[in-house]
C-alpha cells in the first residue's frame, strides 16, 4: 500500500524509455497512489485487484505496464480491456494513446455498439495491438471470430461494478472463458462488492491487492465548498470567483507541471500577480516564489502536489482544488496549506459530474459535509466591482494630496460650465474601461444543480445497442462536431478555437474538448448553441481549408485507431 507521500518517480519503475518520455511531456511528476501500488506489481507479470474510482489515475496504472509489454512486430491484440460504456472506452483509448505516443506504429481500437460493425471489421483485419471494449460488443466479434484473443497477455477489467450494475457481468465472465488461460488479469473497481469478489476469486491467480485507504483527518478551521461543473468551464468559474472572493494568497492546485505554467499565464494574463509551483523548477525558484507570496508581492501560486508539499505561509487564505486530488489524504493535505497559524481557511474544490465518487470520499474522510457553491454571476460581479471602485475613491481622498486636481476640476467646471457629478463620471467612465464596472455580459458556465448529487449514471450512456446514432451530449454538456482539417493540415488547437468562436460568436471558454487526429479533428461544442452559428460555421476555413463541420457520429474513419491525438490543452483559449 502506498499513500500519497509517494517519493519514487516514474523513472524508478521499469517503465521503457518512450513512455517514460510521453509521461514526461504530458505533465505527471510522480506515480498516483494507485499507480504507485498497482505498476509493480503488473509489471511483474501478477493478477491485480484494484480499488480504485474515476480520477484516481487508474487508467495509467494499467495502460503504462499494458504498454511497456506490447510488441509492437505483432500486430494481433495483447491486450483487451472492458469498459462498461462506450465513453469510458473512448477515454480510455484516448490515455493509451496519448501514453504511447512514441511507440511507432502503435494501434488501439475502441469498440463498442452503436458504431458500424464494418469499420470494426476493417480495423480488427487490418491488425490491432490493442482492444477498449464494452462486452456486448467484444462478446459479438469473438462469435463471429472476428477477433481472437489468442495472443492475449493482459486482460483488465476496467469498473467492474460499473458493469456489474449494468448487467453485463455475464457477458464479462463469459469473455473470460474465452481468454487463454496463462493471461494477467487485473480487475478495477470502485467498490467491492460479493459478486465482484467471486468473479476475482473465480478468475484472478493469487491476485495482489492494490487499494487507496481512506484516513480520516480533521480540518476543523477550513470552510470547505465545491463547485459542480465541466472541464472545459473551469477556467471561467475561477475567474468568476477570483472575482468576488475576498482572498490574501491563494494556492490553485493543478495536476501536472504543463497546467502549473499555462494556468498561471493566463491568471497574469488576467491581471493577477500569478506563477507556477512545479518539481521541475529549481529549488531556489521554488524558494523564491514562496518568498515573493510571504513578502505580498505574488498573490496566486498555480502548484502542484509535490511542489507545494509542506509549504507554510500564513497569509494562504484560500486554496482552490482546481484539478480534484488523486485521493483524500492528498485533499486534506492540500486544504492543510490554508488555515494556518490559527486563522480561517477556505477550500474550493472543482468537481466534475464524473468525479463525484470523490466528492462523497473527501466528505466521509474529514467527517465534514463540503457545500456546493453557485459561481458569482454577472450581477454579482458587476456589484463588487462597483463596491470596489468606491473602496478605492475613499482611500484616494484619504492617502493622497489631491490640491492640485481639486483646482483641476474646479478650473474645467468654470471654463464649461459642468457640474462636479458630470466631471466625475466622465472620469469614473475613463478609469473602469479597461475593467468595465459593469462587465459583459456572459453566459455563466454550465452548473448542475443540487440535485445532481446523485449516482453517475446520469452522466453515463450506456450502451445503445445497434441503434443509430443520436445527437450525444457529451460529459461537458457540449456535443461533438466532426471538422475535416487535422494533424496533417497543419491545424493547432487554437486555430480552431479562434476560427469557431469568431465565426461563431460563442465565447472561446465555451468550446469543449478538441482532438486532432491526422486527417479531421473533433471539437465539442455546447448543445445549446444557436442553428444559426452552425450556418456561419458550415462557411468557415481552417489552414485554407473548409472545415465541413457536421455532427461527428464516431463512425470510420473517424475512430482514433488511424492516429494518435496530440497533447490535449488544458482547456481552451479565451476569446481565440
Ligand atoms: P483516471 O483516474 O485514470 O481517469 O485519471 C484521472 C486524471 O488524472 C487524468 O486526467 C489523467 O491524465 C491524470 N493523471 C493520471 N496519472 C497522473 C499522474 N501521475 N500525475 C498527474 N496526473 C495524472
Amino acid at each position: 500500500m502506498q499513500s500519497t507521500e509517494t517519493t519514487f518517480s516514474f523513472s524508478d519503475l521499469a517503465i521503457s524509455p518512450p513512455i517514460l518520455q510521453a509521461i514526461r511531456e504530458i505533465g505527471y511528476e510522480i506515480p498516483s497512489p494507485i499507480q504507485a501500488a498497482s505498476i509493480p506489481y503488473l509489471l511483474a507479470g501478477h493478477d491485480l485487484l484494484g480499488q480504485a474510482q474515476t480520477g484516481t489515475g487508474k487508467t495509467a496504472a494499467f495502460a503504462l505496464p499494458i504498454l511497456n509489454g506490447i510488441d509492437l512486430e505483432r500486430r494481433e491484440p495483447q491486450a483487451l480491456v472492458l469498459a462498461p460504456t462506450r465513453e469510458l472506452a473512448l477515454q480510455v483509448a484516448e490515455a493509451f494513446q496519448s501514453y504511447a505516443r512514441h511507440l511507432p506504429d502503435f494501434h488501439i481500437l475502441p469498440i463498442y455498439g452503436g458504431q458500424s460493425m464494418d469499420a470494426q471489421l476493417r480495423h480488427l483485419r487490418r491488425g490491432v495491438h490493442v482492444i477498449v471494449g464494452t462486452p456486448g460488443r467484444v462478446m459479438d466479434h469473438l462469435r463471429r471470430k472476428s477477433l481472437s484473443l489468442d495472443s492475449l497477455r493482459t486482460l483488465v477489467l476496467d469498473e467492474a461494478d460499473e458493469m456489474l450494475r449494468m448487467g453485463f457481468i455475464e457477458d464479462v465472465e463469459w469473455i473470460l472463458e474465452h481468454t487463454p488461460p496463462q493471461r494477467q488479469i487485473a480487475l478495477f473497481s470502485a467498490t467491492m462488492p460479493e459478486v465482484i469478489r467471486k468473479v476475482a476469486k473465480r478468475h484472478l491467480r493469487s491476485p495482489k491487492e492494490a487499494k487507496i485507504e481512506a484516513k480520516t483527518a480533521t480540518v476543523e478551521a477550513i470552510t470547505q465548498r465545491y463547485w459542480l461543473g465541466s472541464s472545459a468551464h473551469k477556467l471561467d468559474a475561477l475567474t468568476r470567483i477570483l472575482e468576488v472572493e475576498d482572498f490574501d494568497a491563494m494556492i490553485i492546485f493543478v495536476r501536472t507541471k504543463v497546467l502549473t505554467e499555462e494556468l498561471a499565464e493566463k491568471l497574469e494574463a488576467r491581471g493577477y500577480s500569478a506563477a507556477a509551483l512545479n518539481g521541475d523548477m529549481s529549488q531556489a525558484l521554488r524558494e523564491k516564489a514562496v518568498d515573493r507570496l510571504k513578502k505580498n508581492t505574488l498573490d496566486i501560486l498555480v502548484a502542484t502536489d509535490v511542489a507545494a508539499r509542506g509549504l507554510d505561509v500564513e497569509r494562504i487564505s484560500h486554496v482552490v482544488n482546481y484539478d480534484i486530488p488523486y485521493d483524500t489524504e492528498a485533499y486534506v493535505h492540500r486544504i492543510g496549506r490554508t488555515g494556518r497559524a490559527g486563522r480561517k481557511g477556505q477550500a474550493i474544490l472543482f468537481v466534475a459530474p464524473r468525479e463525484k465518487r470523490m466528492l462523497s470520499a473527501i466528505e466521509k474522510a474529514t467527517r465534514q459535509r463540503i457545500t456546493e457553491m453557485r459561481l458569482p454571476t454577472h450581477q454579482d460581479i458587476a456589484e463588487r466591482r462597483v463596491e470596489q471602485f468606491k473602496a478605492q475613491v475613499m482611500a484616494t481622498l484619504e492617502e493622497e494630496d489631491l490640491e492640485f486636481f481639486r483646482r483641476l476640476v474646479q478650473q474645467l467646471g468654470r471654463e464649461q460650465g459642468l457640474s462636479p457629478t458630470d466631471i466625475a463620471a466622465a472620469l469614473t467612465f475613463l478609469v473602469q474601461k479597461d475593467r468595465p464596472l459593469i462587465p459583459d455580459e456572459k453566459p455563466a458556465p454550465a452548473e448542475y444543480t443540487p440535485s445532481s448529487r446523485e449516482p453517475q449514471k446520469k452522466f453515463r450512456d450506456s450502451e445503445p445497442r445497434d441503434k443509430k446514432h443520436k445527437r450525444k451530449e457529451r460529459e461537458d454538456g457540449g456535443v461533438l462536431y466532426r471538422i475535416d482539417v487535422g494533424r496533417n493540415d497543419g491545424a493547432a488547437p487554437k486555430d480552431i478555437v479562434g476560427a469557431i468562436a469568431n465565426e461563431a460568436d460563442i465565447p472561446g471558454s465555451s468550446i469543449g474538448h478538441i482532438k486532432l487526429y491526422d486527417d479531421f479533428s473533433t471539437v465539442s461544442l455546447p448543445a445549446d448553441m444557436p442553428k444559426k452559428s452552425l450556418k456561419r460555421l458550415e462557411k468557415v476555413w481552417i489552414v485554407g481549408k473548409p472545415i465541413n463541420i457536421r455532427l461527428w457520429t464516431g463512425d470510420a474513419p473517424a475512430a482514433p485507431a488511424f492516429g494518435k491525438p496530440k497533447q490535449k490543452k488544458g482547456y481552451p483559449k479565451k476569446n481565440g
